[in-house]
């Protein structure tokens, strides 16, 4: 059996707990106040997840960016390529805080949604942006 030490990262109270690992599978987690941390122990030992924050590039708007966010976790070992698949993603303004600018993302069934407005740069006639040659 191997052993583990995981943060748990899911309350501001941090509990540190090991995990034991045999097989690849979960068999022990201890010093967890909370069954959240039970969970969070096992998927963390076994497949790291994360929310992944980023930024997509926005056309005609007043800001060349807009932030955004999955809107639940993917696994960590996916970042890399969700990253390159966000840096290729590129939006219209105006851009509303929680539209949706990638559906399932690779698979993993997480959006990529705005956490932020971002408004038009001119009257936000997508015709002329696309006109001036941006997209
Ligand atoms: S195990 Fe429970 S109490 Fe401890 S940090 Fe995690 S969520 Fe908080």
């Amino acid at each position: 059996m191997t052993e583990k030490r995981i943060l748990c990262i899911s309350c501001p109270v941090g509990c540190e707990m090991t995990v034991g690992i045999e097989d690849g599978r979960v068999i022990r987690v201890d010093g967890n106040r909370c069954p959240r941390g039970k969970h969070y122990a096992e998927q963390e030992a076994v497949e790291p997840m994360r929310v992944l924050p980023s930024s997509v590039k926005v056309v005609g708007g007043r800001r060349p960016l807009v932030s955004v966010k999955t809107d639940r976790p993917i696994p960590r070992s996916l970042i890399p390529e969700a990253m390159k698949a966000i840096r290729e993603t590129v939006t219209l303004a105006p851009v509303r805080m929680g539209a949706v600018l990638l559906t399932d993302l690779l698979g993993t069934g997480a959006n990529v949604v705005a956490t932020r407005d971002v408004s038009a740069e001119t009257c936000g006639d997508p015709d002329a942006v696309r006109a001036k040659g941006e997209m």
